[in-house]
């Protein structure tokens, strides 16, 4: 049999869960009224790197941390769990940088093996990939701030994660 890495996942969970002690009585609603769009990146721990706390905060990531991608869980957030504050995060060297859709869709077209993608992808749309992180920081907070879905008196912020040393800055 394949070893995957699920297959690890039981010695540290039964540790987890021995000192759970009373996290399951915490409220669905985040303690914090906050929300935090980040990025999907394995390297970028938001509850660590920002002092949260199970039960604080939603953490809502994607590939970049993009915002155009987050909407849903933003009105499931505001409308239904009562976060009034969303803090945005893109990060330093993030793969977003890396690539541009016509290639990303290329690389999709030549491994389909025969598969007809050609709907999917439409559906896909934009891969939301950025050249400059601060700039697309910037974007994505005038995105959610002009947002009819996003509540008007949210208040938004946008940072920047810096993998290289863990500091996080804030640019709008
Ligand atoms: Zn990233």
């Amino acid at each position: 049999m394949v070893t995957t890495t699920t297959q690890e996942f039981a010695g540290p969970n039964e540790a987890y869960a021995q000192a759970y002690g009373d996290n399951g009585a915490l409220a669905i609603p985040p303690a914090r009224k906050l929300a935090i769009v980040t990025c999907m990146d394995a390297r970028v721990d938001p509850a660590a790197a920002l002092g949260l706390k199970l039960g604080d905060a939603h953490v809502i990531r994607n590939a970049g941390g993009v915002a155009a991608d987050s909407i849903r869980s933003l009105v499931i957030s505001q409308r239904l769990l009562g976060t009034r504050e969303i803090a945005l995060f893109h990060h330093t060297d993030c793969g977003m940088l890396t690539f541009s859709s016509d290639q990303l869709r290329g690389i999709v077209l030549k491994e389909s093996g025969g598969v007809d993608v050609g709907d999917a992808l439409a559906a896909v749309g934009s891969f939301h990939e950025f050249g400059d992180v601060e700039a697309a920081v910037k974007a994505d907070v005038a995105f959610l701030k002009a947002h009819p879905l996003v509540l008007k008196e949210t208040v938004v912020t946008g940072w920047v994660h810096q993998v290289e040393t863990g500091k996080v800055r804030r640019i709008v």
